[in-house]
């Protein structure tokens, strides 16, 4: 990919080839729209392929409910049809005290109301689950055994082959430097390797999105911050010890699963930043240790191969800015994930593709406005893991 020449121009530029900008570019492929995605490194190398693998709907209100709903269908729908894995192995919240257990209540109705089967159970049926849990202090568990797990490596791949395959030109090591806007319009991005003229700009760099709005000039205030957060894996085990994503917000806000190569992948809280480091530290592994065992006490026995960091881009309200900026012509923006936006790709790209082909979606898109920060409309907080 890195030695195609660039063409001069486009119908659609997307900035960013990270799981959005590659589902993006795929679905406006499909639908026989000119694409072309510009990546300063290589596909993957923001926080796609560093992220801990989860799909869940397990949210706490309607929009991200709903959203994730047509997520996971797309997720079964691809995987199945490209070959990648996505397993629906669930996510189970352990829940600790009478508190929690109102709250995820609540969550499990607004759930339950469009469809996701997500149901409280007993301690006893989580350790049905997951044999290893301890469930000495676990009062009941959120269980939802639509949501799943899918491979960032293989998915992002496939969804990258199959843009270039319906047409979509994806391109490496090339960074944009500059937007070219005339009179509030849109005319091309300037990088290092060459001028591709365009009329339509998608900001999918997540981490580095405010960089790209500041050089588009964009009027309004988009509070996108990048944060360092860490993950380990172990070495395998036997496949199927750990099925689910396990979350505890007691014990550091932690999750953890096993991969499809045995290993146990997680992380916790444990948030640094505003920051663009990316050095693992001490404090984490020394954090992540402590309550991971305390989740699975057998994990003492096991030794942690790597641990490495990346970012969670944070919005104010742990929900992305999704949509359009009035004010430049054909500016369009979907960033700051929070945590989630791995999960969440495939119906973005399906919602922003709407947009932009359309004018509107059927998935309720308004609640990711990017103009709620200057309005001072947030929203409920988005639940965030780690
Ligand atoms: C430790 C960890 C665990 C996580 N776990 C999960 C999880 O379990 N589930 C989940 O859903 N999400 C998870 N996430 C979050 C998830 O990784 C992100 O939300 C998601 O990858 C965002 O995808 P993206 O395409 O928006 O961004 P990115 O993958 O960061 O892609 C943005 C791309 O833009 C490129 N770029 C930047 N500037 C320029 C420029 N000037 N020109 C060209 N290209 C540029 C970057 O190189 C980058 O590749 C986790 C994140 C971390 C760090």
């Amino acid at each position: 990919m890195p030695h195609k020449e660039l063409p001069d121009k486009s119908e659609i530029v997307i900035i960013g080839g990270g799981i959005v900008g590659v589902t993006l570019a795929h679905e406006l492929a499909k639908r026989g729209e000119e694409v072309v995605v510009l990546e300063k490194r290589f596909i993957g190398s923001g926080s796609t392929f560093r992220c801990g693998t989860g799909i869940r709907q397990q949210f706490n209100d309607e929009a991200n409910v709903q959203v994730m709903k047509r997520s996971v269908e797309l997720w079964k729908k691809y995987s199945e049809e490209y070959g990648f894995s996505f397993e629906q192995t669930g996510y189970l919240f352990l829940l600790y005290d009478d508190e929690e257990v109102e709250e995820f209540k609540k969550n499990i109705a607004i759930q339950n109301r469009f469809g996701v089967p997500t149901r409280l159970i007993t301690p006893e049926e989580a350790k049905e689950i997951v044999p290893l849990l301890d469930i000495s202090e676990v009062v009941a568990a959120s269980w939802n055994p639509t949501d799943g797990k899918a491979d960032p490596f293989h998915s992002t791949t496939a969804f990258a082959l199959h843009a270039e395959e319906m047409g979509a030109k994806l391109y490496e090591y090339t960074e944009v430097k500059e937007i070219i806007i005339e009179n509030g319009e849109i005319k091309g991005v300037k990088t290092n390797r060459g001028v591709v003229n365009t009329g339509i700009i998608v900001n999918a760099t997540n981490a580095w999105a405010k960089l790209i709005n500041a050089m588009a000039k964009v009027p309004i205030h988009i509070p996108i911050e990048p944060y360092k957060h860490q993950a380990i894996i172990t070495q395998p085990i036997k496949g199927g010890t750990v099925k689910p994503m396990v979350i505890s917000f007691k014990y550091g806000h932690a999750y953890l699963t096993q991969t499809n190569h045995g290993g146990i992948v997680g992380g916790v809280g444990y948030e640094v930043g505003p920051t663009y480091d990316l050095n693992p530290s001490y404090q984490f592994m020394k954090e992540v240790s402590y309550y991971l065992t305390k989740i699975i006490p057998a994990l003492r026995e096991l030794l942690i191969l790597r641990t490495w960091a990346g970012y969670y881009a944070k919005t104010p309200d742990s929900n992305p800015a999704i949509g359009r900026i009035n004010e430049i012509d054909e500016y369009y923006i979907a960033a700051g994930f929070s945590g989630h936006g791995f999960m969440m790709a495939p119906a973005v790209a399906e919602m922003l593709s709407d947009l932009i082909t359309k004018g509107k979606s059927k998935l309720p898109i308004e609640w990711y406005d990017p103009y709620r920060f200057e309005r001072g409309e947030l929203r409920n907080k988005a639940l965030q893991m780690g």
